[in-house]
């Protein structure tokens, strides 16, 4: 299972954000294409943990084995429910680049920034807007 650093380290990140130029044509090819790709890596995932559902469902056989077996299908489920709502936001993200929206914090519209997309090409918040929701959801959750 690939998590969504490990996926972002291993690409090659070969734009930047030069003085007065953001959200160039290059830049936005980039970004579809990173988004693109991480999709298809995550399809491939999605359909691994199906075919090793399919195949360990058989045998039931030990009530031992089963809540093992029960407990790890728990895991993969919730595995691929993250990997869903990861694939949404990729969604998403190829949906603002094509209207023109990606790259521009959705709370403030301040320019989220080059190297913070490089990061995260999902993020629709700026760092300080995110900082402040996170801040929020912190306070509600104490
Ligand atoms: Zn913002």
């Amino acid at each position: 299972m690939k998590s969504e650093s490990a996926f972002l380290n291993n690409e090659e990140t070969t734009v930047s954000q030069e003085e007065g130029l953001y959200m160039t044509p290059e830049q936005l090819e980039f970004f579809r294409d990173l988004l693109l790709k991480w999709k298809s890596n995550l399809m491939v995932d999605v359909d691994k943990t199906i075919h090793h559902m399919q195949d360990e469902a058989a045998n039931f056989a030990d009530p031992n084995d089963r809540a093992t077996q029960e407990e790890e299908f728990s895991l993969e489920l919730r595995t691929r429910d993250r990997e869903r709502k990861l694939m949404a936001k990729i969604d998403e993200s190829l949906n603002r680049i094509d209207s023109g929206e990606y790259g521009i914090c959705e709370e403030c519209g301040i320019e989220i920034g080059i190297n913070r997309l490089k990061a995260r090409p999902t993020a629709e918040l700026c760092i300080d807007c995110k900082t402040l929701q996170e801040i929020k959801e912190k306070q509600m959750a104490d």
